[in-house]
């Protein structure tokens, strides 16, 4: 008769999408880059669930929630909008990350794209195409 052992206590990270646990494996074999020297939390149901997240380094931190490949892609467009704004000359890269983050009425150090939800994202692209339209009208 085998008795279970309870599990070890450490929290397990979840993957929000489908709730499965999510495992620490390099980020080389994700990428498929061996030049990668970093590990990510990602999905047991991986790669059927496409989630995955950072994690800092020389921790068991991970970055944020895992994010699927949507969201991912969906920062990718956040970001890119966003840096149009400095791009573009309407503010500085730094008033616009100061700007971001009054926005989201969050501090400057939370203020990292690549840790958005999908509606912070959108809220962020919305925010940003009205701006960049504003300041495109009034050169007119
Ligand atoms: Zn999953």
């Amino acid at each position: 008769m085998q008795k279970k052992r309870a599990k070890r206590t450490q929290r397990a990270i979840r993957c929000p999408y489908c709730g499965a646990v999510a495992d620490i494996r390099p980020a080389a074999e994700i990428y498929q880059d061996p030049r990668r020297t970093d590990e990510l939390y990602v999905c047991r149901n991986y790669p059927c669930c496409k989630s995955y997240v950072g994690i800092y380094p020389g921790t068991k931190i991970p970055m944020g929630p895992l994010a699927n490949g949507d969201l991912r892609n969906l920062r990718i467009r956040a970001h890119r909008k966003f840096d149009r704004l400095w791009q573009s000359g309407l503010m500085k890269r730094q008033e616009a990350y100061r700007w971001m983050a009054d926005f989201f009425c969050i501090p400057q150090r939370d203020a990292h794209i690549g840790m958005f939800s999908e509606y912070r994202c959108n809220e962020l692209i919305k925010k940003c195409d009205s701006l960049l339209a504003q300041s495109q009208s009034a050169v007119s």
